[in-house]
């Protein structure tokens, strides 16, 4: 086995994709992946997601899903996944994975804004939540990020997403003790036996980033606490399902990993990288 049989962030039309379902597995199935999952995005409640994320009722998606699973029984695992965000209103369960994700913070003025959704939603949130402080913001996405590790999900999702526009720490310092604290607070909330860190691409096939996430600090630390990785694209479309798994194979070494986990319908497991 080797880390490119294996992609399970995936989205599709059902959610905020650009290729069916169909197109997805079917394009997987080409690249050579022989565990792949879907994990569409979990209904919010927020006006901001509307056509971005599944209805409330999910019964359509699992049965299309599970429809792929047996046209590909044999050949290729399907697994039913979903990508559980912290402001959704529903439970994650039901699931053969399930993918924590922070992609709103809700501030102490009752806004919800979003981690990732350009310069403007970054800004306000400073501004109108933070006194024009950005650590600030960073602070209160990482207190986000870690309610979602405490739930203990089976991968934790693109765990430092706030720095997906900060190219060039445009935004705040990457590298300040404040900024770094929060991070790693937040990554000690993490069940190292119940959870996986993902290290995700998404950023990159997406043109906003060089690097996956998240940052070397937190895979070396990730590891110190004796967690294991697993390597994801976040494909959005059915040309980026394994996108970038050789950069991410190579920050995974650079932070001490030797392996890398599959998940499959018996369950993880393991192979070098
Ligand atoms: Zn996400
Ligand atoms: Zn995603």
């Amino acid at each position: 086995m080797t880390p490119c049989c294996c992609s399970v962030h995936t989205h599709a039309t059902c959610c905020d994709g650009k290729s069916t379902l169909v197109e997805m597995a079917a394009a997987a199935y080409a690249a050579g992946v022989k565990y792949f999952g879907v994990s569409c995005h979990s209904h919010t409640p927020l006006e901001l997601d509307v056509g971005y994320v599944l209805p409330a009722d999910m019964t359509d998606y699992r049965r299309s899903v599970l429809a792929l699973r047996a046209e590909y029984a044999g050949r290729m695992e399907v697994l039913l996944g979903l990508e559980w965000d912290s402001q959704s209103d529903i439970f994650p369960e039901g699931f053969d994975y399930w993918i924590g994700s922070a992609h709103y913070q809700r501030r102490e003025n009752g806004v919800c804004y979003a981690a990732d959704w350009g310069e403007e939603a970054f800004t306000a949130c400073r501004d109108e939540a933070c006194g024009g402080d950005a650590l600030a913001v960073t602070e209160g996405y990482f207190r986000e990020v870690a309610r979602v590790a405490a739930m203990k999900p089976t991968i934790l999702g693109h765990m430092d997403l706030i720095t997906k526009l900060n190219a060039g720490n445009r935004f705040f310092d990457e590298t300040s003790p404040r900024y770094e604290k929060a991070a790693l607070e937040a990554l000690h909330t993490a069940d190292p036996m119940a959870t996986l860190l993902e290290i995700n691409t998404g950023g990159m096939a997406r043109g906003y980033r060089d690097a996956p996430y998240p940052a070397l600090f937190l895979l070396k630390e990730w590891r110190t606490m004796g967690g294991r990785i697993i390597l994801t694209s976040d494909s959005h479309s059915a040309d980026t399902i394994l996108y970038g798994y050789g950069d991410s194979i190579a920050l995974a070494k650079a932070a001490g990993f030797e392996r890398s986990t599959i998940l499959t319908l018996n369950g993880p497991t393991e192979c070098r990288i």
